[in-house]
């Protein structure tokens, strides 16, 4: 086996799931928690086992309860919609995500249309969109970029959805360059490196074994990008929700498989999925690193100090 690093949880993920459990350390259950708090189903349940409530909107959160924001980030409505049933709000969104926000703000108030690019019903670019909806447009490919009804001298800028890697974004960036003479971007130090680090070190171990194992559920997008790019890179590949997921069929001839995790899937089942294989046969691990990850988000003010 060979195992991709970096793989699994990045730090807005693993910050999010931190929140919610000193939440529930700190105000008891239930703790409510606004969508999937990561888009992982194991994660999710795990949690509502220990008293943590999903609901899909603020909306069906007792009044005064206490609710958590997830990673993905909410818009502007939401926050008021929470306040007005005064909620205790719990904010997990990324940090990264919340610059995003800021610079949806920021370039809404130099009055540029936004080009956010990204899936429109992603939750993330739900949030995004929610800063600006007036000045946004949501663009996912080359070709609608081309087919936007704006002169060449509009002033524009570009956001793009964090979990989406630069490879994925680069060509459509590109098309804006070329189709508009006043385009502004992102600083540099707002941009997410995780979904790309992912991929990278995915695309390495694909070009190594005869298989690749993407652990991640079938919603989580950057999972399903990363088997993705493994069969672009010629290796057959397939995401597995969990160990059971895994099809011995698939390992037929396959002297190597390569394993990884999207950001938002547990190490804890890439562990159960290294058990099963190794039980199959596949008795060493060795580990492709491409990348270092060493970056760490705090918990918010409100949970300082909880275990
Ligand atoms: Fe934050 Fe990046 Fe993870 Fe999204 S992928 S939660 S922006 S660290």
């Amino acid at each position: 086996m060979i195992l991709a690093e970096p793989r699994s949880f990045c730090a807005g993920v693993q910050r999010a799931i931190d929140i919610v459990e000193a939440a529930l350390e700190r105000f008891g259950p239930p703790v409510y928690v606004r969508k999937q708090i990561v888009h992982n189903e194991h994660v999710v349940r795990d949690l509502e086992t220990r008293g943590a409530r999903f609901v899909d909107s603020e909306e069906e959160v007792p009044v005064g309860a206490v609710c958590v924001f997830s990673a993905h980030g909410v818009s502007p409505a939401v926050r008021r919609g929470a306040a007005g049933r005064d909620l205790r709000v719990i904010d997990a969104t990324c940090p990264l995500v919340s610059k995003v926000h800021q610079e949806s703000r920021r370039f809404a108030e130099e009055r540029r249309t936004i080009l956010l690019i990204g899936h429109a019903e992603h939750e993330e670019v739900e949030g995004t969109y929610g800063e600006a909806p007036e000045r946004t447009l949501v663009v996912g490919t080359v070709e609608e970029v081309r087919a936007l009804d704006l002169p060449r001298d509009a002033p524009v800028a570009y956001l793009t959805q964090t979990t989406l890697a630069l490879d994925e974004t680069r060509e459509i960036i590109e098309a804006m360059e070329e189709r508009f003479d006043d385009l502004r971007g992102p600083g540099s130090d707002d941009i997410c490196y995780a979904s790309q680090n992912r991929q990278n070190a995915v695309k390495a171990v694909a070009a190594r074994t005869g298989l690749v194992l993407v652990v991640g559920s079938t919603n989580s997008s950057n999972s399903v990008r990363m088997v993705e790019v493994a069969r672009d890179a010629g290796t057959p590949a397939h995401l597995v929700p969990g160990p059971d997921d895994l099809d011995e069929r698939w390992l037929a001839g396959v002297d190597a498989v390569g394993v990884s995790a999207g950001a938002s899937a547990p190490g804890a089942l890439v562990d159960a999925l290294l058990r099963r294989l190794a039980a199959l046969g596949y008795a060493t691990v060795e580990v492709e690193q491409t990348a270092t990850e060493d970056i760490v988000f705090g918990l918010p003010s409100q949970l300082k100090g909880t275990a």
